[in-house]
């Protein structure tokens, strides 16, 4: 993969940790990137701290990580083990609670599954306590060929400085700046694209939350099965993009419902 090239491999001091997830101490399978390959434009061009590495990684912590955007070892290292710690819960407080010596008062199932408890909350305790090998990797310089963007553009301001754009365009747009930074990674690194999906997002929730209030009490209204009523409003919706919520319920008033009132009062 071209992508992952300026990437310096995290390599053990020692032979003993070979193969080892540098995150929780297992066995590891996979490659773990700071920051991931998906978002390395984006760590180029802002400058956001981010180390180049690739690390050793087992299977699940790699699993984990999936949903880690950070650009640290130190910040997916945290990432990683909070997953853990939320995943093996149950197991750790059965390990907190409970020792050996407690069971033989059980009846065999209650025993059975304490004992499971028990294994798999000392093993993940451990996984949670491993601080990490100690490691060489090659000056975490840039290799990297990659043109930094002369400044950073906010609907045509310029700004020289990621942070003073995203200082800006938060206080301009009322967006906090973790979410605007978000969305500034996964919209091609562009302010612009990341507002409007961002306005985009809030008016689809806004028109849903509409749309379910409005349906529901014409529902009531004129006694008719809410879903009914939900199918017919979207059928006729994407039917007729001009068409607001209020003339679709109006339609399906006087197409609908009125004739069934007709013919009910006779
Ligand atoms: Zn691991």
């Amino acid at each position: 993969m071209a992508a992952e090239s300026g990437y310096h491999l995290l390599v053990p001091t020692y032979s003993s940790s070979f193969n080892t997830c540098f995150y929780c101490g297992c066995i590891a399978a996979e490659f773990d990137y700071a920051p991931p390959v998906q978002y390395r434009d984006f760590y180029l061009a802002t400058k956001e701290a981010s180390e180049f590495l690739k690390i050793p990684t087992c299977g699940e912590c790699h699993e984990h990580l999936k949903a880690c955007k950070a650009g640290t070892l130190e910040e997916r290292r945290t990432f990683a083990k909070d997953k853990l710690a939320k995943k093996y819960a149950k197991a750790l407080t059965i390990y907190e609670m409970w020792s050996e010596n407690e069971l033989n008062d059980l009846d065999f199932s209650l025993r059975h599954s304490i004992e499971a408890g028990l294994t798999l909350g000392e093993e993940t305790t451990e996984r949670l306590r491993y601080p990490g090998f100690d490691y060489e990797a090659a000056e975490h310089q840039q290799s990297v060929p990659y043109n930094t963007p002369k400044y950073f553009e906010v609907f045509g301001d310029q700004f020289t400085t990621f942070r003073e754009a995203l200082d800006f365009a938060s206080k301009a747009y009322r967006i906090p700046k973790n979410t605007l930074k978000e969305y500034f990674a996964d919209n091609n690194n562009s302010f612009e694209e990341a507002i409007h999906a961002i306005h985009k997002e809030v008016a689809e929730k806004e028109f849903t939350k509409q749309l379910k209030t409005l349906c529901n009490a014409f529902a009531k209204k004129h006694k008719q099965p809410i879903i009914f009523v939900h199918k017919q409003v979207e059928r006729y919706l994407s039917e007729n993009e001009e068409m607001t919520i209020p003339e679709a319920l109006e339609h399906l008033f006087l197409t609908r419902v009125m004739p069934q009132q007709k013919i009910i009062k006779g």
